[in-house]
């Protein structure tokens, strides 16, 4: 302890000279020592502890044994950088080894319970009056408060730096003179300089005279006034692009009482440019919506208009404050409005398209008719409403009424001439019957020819009420089940003497089993009678035809197939499709047998269309031959069919008593005298009333009764005949230019029981006169 207390004097003396006399002062030196809140201990020259003070017990967690222990080494001791110290590394150690006072080595103790404390050590070599080292003092300041500080600044300054790093716009900081102090990644990139060139430059060294001029402006009012301040700057980067960005300045207080200015900015460019963009698309559809003619329109999602073009404010002469909103629905015409806001209201709650149109308004009091089409509008999924156009289409619809009017009343026409046709076809059949039946031998080919010259001006006025009939959708089927083996024969039959005519041969391939259709015989009939009749048209002299029904083995299934196939002119394969048009002729310079009028396929069409079933053409060219595919859908035989349309036609009758009816005094006569030819009492009538009487004074068996007459129609007629004569009734047959489905329900009302329309064949009349004697 001698030690100890030499140096205690000489530190006694040394402060007693300078403590002033009056205040409290600690007695001695070790009391003083005692009372430091700071660490302190003493060693021997060889490091033995031999004093310490309560805060160095405090620091250190232990009680050291004094003139034993070697303090520093009962201490674990680290760096700051946490690698441990050797003992002979220690501070203590050093300076005791070396004679000198160490400062400014922080280390790191750690008690004995695992605690650590930052610490400042002060170790001072004390010498004895020889000047060697006879020991030394250590003070520990504890910096644990202080370290604490610097590592919270350093990860404050480290969350500053990632912050300023990470964020999408520039940022920086310039010293008073404008010297950058500090710029984040964006603002290094942006002025294309990395970090260590930039700090310490000034903007004049960094970009253009004018940009420099410009920042140094702004960075001057931020200083003047103290405030932030938000402006757009421009920079030009190398590739020559130029940036716009939103700028905001501000000053910050430095330590040193300058002022520093911080900047972020924000790079808009690409928003001006879509801006811009969207500025000249926005001008350029409305500049395009002002200068159409057509009317353009938007609606928001509940139908009120948002926009209305100034065409569309002048074709209805309305202020736009009047027609915004819902102010639109008073233009629409009472009758139409309401079915033209259910096509707006569906088409908004479908968010679909819309097509409508509807009478409106016009500004000179008129209503016209407007059609608009309107497309739902979406952003982002979101429903926005439609946009739409509206044309005037008074004109078209003008037009497409009076189209529809000259229609009707052509069909109309066509059929009234048809009608009337047969008028005089009647009698000139019956006349031609009667040749056939009285002239000379030597006269027999011309009654060949009229007869059938008669036959064909007969097909072709039946042709054309069929066209008439079809464009007024006034076909009807008869269906029934029949067997298309038998409408082929009876097609055969009629085409037959043609075709001799023509040096022709006709081959008919017929399958063994039935081939059953549901359909009407004698539309089918008309549909093969066509195919024949034009395949003899077409085909020269000496010319083969054949008509064929497939096998169902070959046919596919559910189908019965027809072909008609002649050796003729062809038809070019573009001709296909046109072939089927009404009115169409291929060729229509060319001179072929009995001409025609472009009508025959159309009806085939049709006719075969409306049995469910289609009909199809090939040819391999012009000169190739054609043929006619007819399809049409099988049915299962359920019954027995009895297939024999027309076989019995010609059934001869026995004589009976035969009155004809007809105001054409032609037709009835003529009638008349081919009745009597056959062996029948004929008398005939010409107006309504008169044939009541001679009705009942006649005693006929058989009335053929005309229905348009004077006085007393078919009609009345029928019923008053049946009134008179009750029971002994004869057998009432209409014979007219009318044979409608709904023509046929009239005659059998008024009491009818046949109904034949003119020019009626003989077959058919035959037929009915022999059903009559059956009765
Ligand atoms: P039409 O026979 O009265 O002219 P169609 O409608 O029956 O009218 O036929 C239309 C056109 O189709 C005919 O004018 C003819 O050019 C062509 N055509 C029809 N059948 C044949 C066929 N078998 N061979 C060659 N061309 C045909």
């Amino acid at each position: 302890m001698k030690s100890h207390e030499q140096w205690s004097v000489h530190e006694r003396d040394d402060l007693g000279s300078q403590a002033p006399d009056d205040i409290d002062f600690p007695s001695s030196p070790r009391e003083l020592l005692d009372a430091v809140p700071a660490a302190i201990y003493a060693t021997d020259a060889a490091g033995r502890v031999t004093y310490f003070n309560p805060a160095a017990v405090e620091l250190s967690g232990g009680r050291p044994e004094l003139g034993t222990d070697q303090w520093c080494v009962g201490w674990r001791l680290y760096w700051p950088d946490e690698t441990p110290i050797a003992q002979a590394d220690c501070p203590m150690a050093v300076a005791l080894r070396e004679g000198r006072s160490i400062r400014g080595q922080e280390l790191i103790v750690e008690r004995p319970d695992g605690t650590r404390i930052a610490c400042m050590p002060y170790p001072t070599p004390l010498r004895g009056a020889d000047g060697t080292v006879i020991g030394g003092i250590n003070l520990l300041v504890d910096i644990s408060d202080r370290m604490r500080a610097e590592s919270d600044l350093h990860d404050s300054e480290q969350r500053f730096v990632q912050f300023m790093q990470n964020l999408p716009g520039l940022a920086w900081i310039k010293d008073e003179q404008g010297h950058y102090m500090y710029a984040n990644a964006a603002a290094e990139r942006a002025f294309e300089a990395p970090l260590d060139q930039l700090l310490g430059l000034t903007d004049a060294e960094l970009f253009s005279p004018a940009t420099a001029a410009e920042f140094a402006a702004n960075d001057r009012r931020v200083l003047e006034s103290g405030c932030g301040m938000q402006t757009i700057e421009t920079l030009e980067h190398s590739d020559g692009a130029v940036h716009h960005s939103i700028v905001s300045k501000f000053p910050l207080p430095a330590r040193d009482g300058s002022t520093l200015i911080g900047g972020v900015a924000i790079d808009v460019t690409e928003l001006k440019q879509t801006e811009a963009a969207l500025r000249r698309s926005e001008a350029w559809f409305r500049t395009l919506a002002e200068a159409s003619p057509a009317l353009i329109w938007r609606v928001d999602p509940a139908g009120g208009f948002t926009y209305v073009n100034p065409p569309y404010l002048e074709y209805f002469g309305r202020h736009e404050d009047e027609v915004l909103d819902r102010g639109w629905f008073p233009l629409l015409h009472p009758d139409d409005a309401s079915a033209y806001m259910a096509a707006v209201d569906a088409a908004q709650r479908d968010r679909s398209r819309l097509c409508a149109a509807v009478r409106v308004r016009h500004r000179n009091g008129d209503w016209r008719w407007i059609e608009s089409y309107a497309l739902p509008l979406f952003n982002d999924g979101q429903y926005l409403g439609h946009i739409g156009t509206s044309l005037d289409i008074t004109e078209r619809k003008q037009v497409e009424e009076a189209l529809s009017e000259a229609d009707s009343r052509k069909d109309e026409f066509l059929a009234m001439l048809a009608h009337e046709l047969r008028g005089p076809l009647a009698p000139i059949r019956n006349s031609i019957e009667i040749l056939r039946r009285t002239a000379a031998p030597e006269t027999g080919t011309v009654v060949q020819t009229l007869d059938r010259q008669v036959r064909h001006l007969v097909r072709l006025v039946d042709d054309l009420l069929d066209v008439s009939r079809i464009s007024r959708g006034r076909i009807e089927l008869r269906r029934e089940q029949v067997d298309l083996r038998a409408v082929v024969q009876q097609a055969v039959e009629a085409v037959g003497p043609l075709c001799r005519d023509l040096d022709q041969s006709l081959t008919v391939g017929l399958p063994a089993e039935p081939a059953l259709v549901d359909g009407d015989p004698a539309r089918l009939a008309q549909v093969l009678g066509n195919l024949l009749n034009n395949a003899t048209k077409f085909t020269g002299r000496g010319g083969r035809i054949s008509i064929c029904i497939d096998e169902p083995s070959s046919s596919p299934a559910g189908s019965v197939l027809v072909r008609v196939r002649d050796t003729g002119i062809g038809i070019a394969p573009e001709q296909f499709a046109r072939i089927f048009d009404l009115f169409t002729q291929v060729d229509t310079s060319l001179e072929r047998v009995g001409g025609g009028l472009g009508i025959g396929l159309t009806l085939v069409k049709t006719l075969v269309g409306m049995h469910g079933g289609m009909v199809e053409v090939r040819s391999a060219g012009i000169d190739q031959g054609s043929e006619f595919v007819v399809r049409l859908p099988r049915v299962e035989a359920a019954r027995s069919v009895a297939g024999n349309a027309g076989s019995d036609a010609t059934a001869a009758s026995a004589p009976r008593r035969i009155l004809v009816v007809d105001d054409n005094r032609d037709s009835a006569e003529s009638l008349c005298t081919l009745l009597r030819l056959r062996g029948h009492e004929v008398a005939a009538a010409f107006d309504g009333l008169e044939a009541v009487e001679a009705a009942c004074r006649f005693r006929a068996e058989v009335v053929l009764l005309d229905i348009g007459l004077p006085k007393l129609n078919g009609y009345q007629a029928a019923r008053r005949i049946r009134e008179r004569l009750g029971d002994r009734c004869p057998v009432l047959v209409a014979l007219t230019g009318w044979g409608q489905e709904s023509d046929r329900r009239a005659s059998r009302a008024a009491g009818f029981d046949a109904h034949l329309v003119k020019p009626v064949d003989d077959a058919t009349l035959a037929r009915v006169l022999a059903e009559a004697g059956a009765r």
